[in-house]
């Protein structure tokens, strides 16, 4: 292998995680490469304002505040919030079937905004715009298309027939992770027979700063604040989790029926559903790796664990990896070892695994809280709600810890 294509890290996957992930490493002096199947100039385009819903990309991230301080220390955070976001200090869940409601509140805990809405492509521009800028080899517009695991280097090939190599290579290609099925790594998976709707709405009344969600047996409904160019906080992107039989009626009707759907399920909180952009539905699954590494690997964001969007966490979790991935990473670097240093990766998993299983764990038990429409279960459901919504200092550090600033 010439030393053009040798590199200390290959990152398989430059979205959002691998993007970032490549960044982070890059600046502890690693040398690295970015694999990934879209072209450039599409991650680079640039945006067009959003004046109306359909200029809005629909698929969005909630991110924490941990995931914003990564980001920061990146140095992209700042050209994320140069452009489109929508800082939220108010976040109110409730239950469709009863009068259980939680409110959180950032004044109360004393933080200035509870989280950010960020489409995902201008995330994904922003990283990119530095990966671009940094001395990362960005092979883009090209499929990694097999793997060898075999001997000190592991090698990647190309579509186009390149050759790649590496002793380290983080695979983050998504919740299909070619590079995790080649590896053989097995995963724990389970299908919910949901599909989540997303897409932008626009309302008669404004978001409030406010992200919305309602739960019902079906699964959670979540409206989660936009603001247009013009400032205007009239706008929403929505996941609406449903069967997959429901889900297919809904995508089927036309505009004005959704909306008055939607506007029903949301119990009207924002007035009248106004404008409704083009729909998309996304087949739900819940995925977990039973390992994270292997000789030489190591899996990151959704190539190592998918998880039901209902508290919109998946980012943040990511994200997570990112951050202990890069702080283990780090510490070989400074002491001038091997990047695939067998214990280090061990301890990456281990330090990772847990909160990512118990995180999976909880989103499975608020999915089967609400699942169930016995009585008794939705009496205590709604007693349980309406008590932590009035415990004030166990509230507060339950959002800490989900916004990652426990
Ligand atoms: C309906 C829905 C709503 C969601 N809402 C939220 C939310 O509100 N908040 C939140 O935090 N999360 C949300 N998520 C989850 C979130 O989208 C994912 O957690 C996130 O996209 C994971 O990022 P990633 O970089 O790991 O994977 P991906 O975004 O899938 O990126 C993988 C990248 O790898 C590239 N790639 C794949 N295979 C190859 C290959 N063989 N060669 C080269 N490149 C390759 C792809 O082109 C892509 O760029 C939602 C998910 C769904 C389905």
């Amino acid at each position: 292998m010439n030393s053009e294509n040798r590199f200390d890290i290959i990152v398989v996957g430059g979205g959002m995680i691998g993007a970032a992930a490549a960044l982070g490493l890059a600046r502890q002096g690693w040398q690295v490469a970015v694999v990934e199947s879209a072209e450039r100039e599409s991650l680079l385009s640039a945006l067009s304002p959003a004046k109306t819903v359909d200029d809005f990309e629909p698929r969005v991230s909630a991110l924490s505040l941990a995931s914003q301080k990564l980001l920061d220390g990146l140095g992209v955070w700042s050209d994320v919030a140069a452009c489109r976001h929508c800082a939220y200090d108010q976040m109110s869940v409730w239950d469709a079937e009863g009068t259980g409601c939680i409110r959180f509140d950032a004044a109360e805990m004393a933080v200035p905004a509870l989280g950010v809405i960020v489409e995902n492509r201008i995330l994904v521009k922003a990283l990119m715009t530095a990966v671009v800028a940094s001395p990362i080899r960005l092979i883009d517009g090209v499929s990694v298309t097999g793997w060898s695991g075999q001997g000190r280097y592991k090698s990647i090939t190309l579509a186009d027939g390149r050759k790649l190599d590496a002793p380290l290579i983080v695979a983050a290609d998504g919740p299909q992770s070619r590079v995790r099925q080649w590896a053989g790594l097995p995963t724990r998976e389970w299908d919910y027979d949901q599909q989540g709707i997303v897409c932008t709405v626009e309302t008669a009344q404004s978001h409030g700063f406010t992200a919305w969600q309602r739960f019902s047996a079906t699964g959670p409904l979540a409206f989660l604040p936009l603001i247009n160019d013009a400032g205007e906080s009239r706008f929403c992107s929505i996941v609406w989790s449903q069967d997959t039989d429901e889900s297919r009626r809904l995508m089927a009707l036309d505009d004005a029926r959704f909306s008055a759907e939607l506007e029903n399920a949301i119990e009207g909180r924002l007035g009248q559903i106004q404008t409704v952009s083009r729909r998309f539905a996304f087949p739900l699954r819940q995925r977990h790796a039973k390992a994270y590494i292997g000789p030489g690997l190591a899996l990151i964001g959704d190539a190592a664990h998918t998880i039901h969007p209902l508290a919109g966490q998946g980012v943040n979790l990511g994200y997570s990896d990112v951050r202990v991935l890069l702080e283990e990473l780090g510490r070989l670097r400074a002491a001038g070892m091997a990047p695939d240093d067998p214990d280090t990766l061990a301890r990456y998993q281990r330090r990772r695994k847990g909160e990512n299983l118990a995180m999976m764990a909880a989103m499975e038990g608020f999915k089967q809280l609400f699942a169930r429409d016995e009585l008794p279960l939705r009496w205590m459901r709604n007693a349980g709600m309406r008590w932590l919504d009035g415990a004030g200092p166990l509230k507060n550090r339950l959002a800490a810890q989900a916004m990652g600033i426990d």
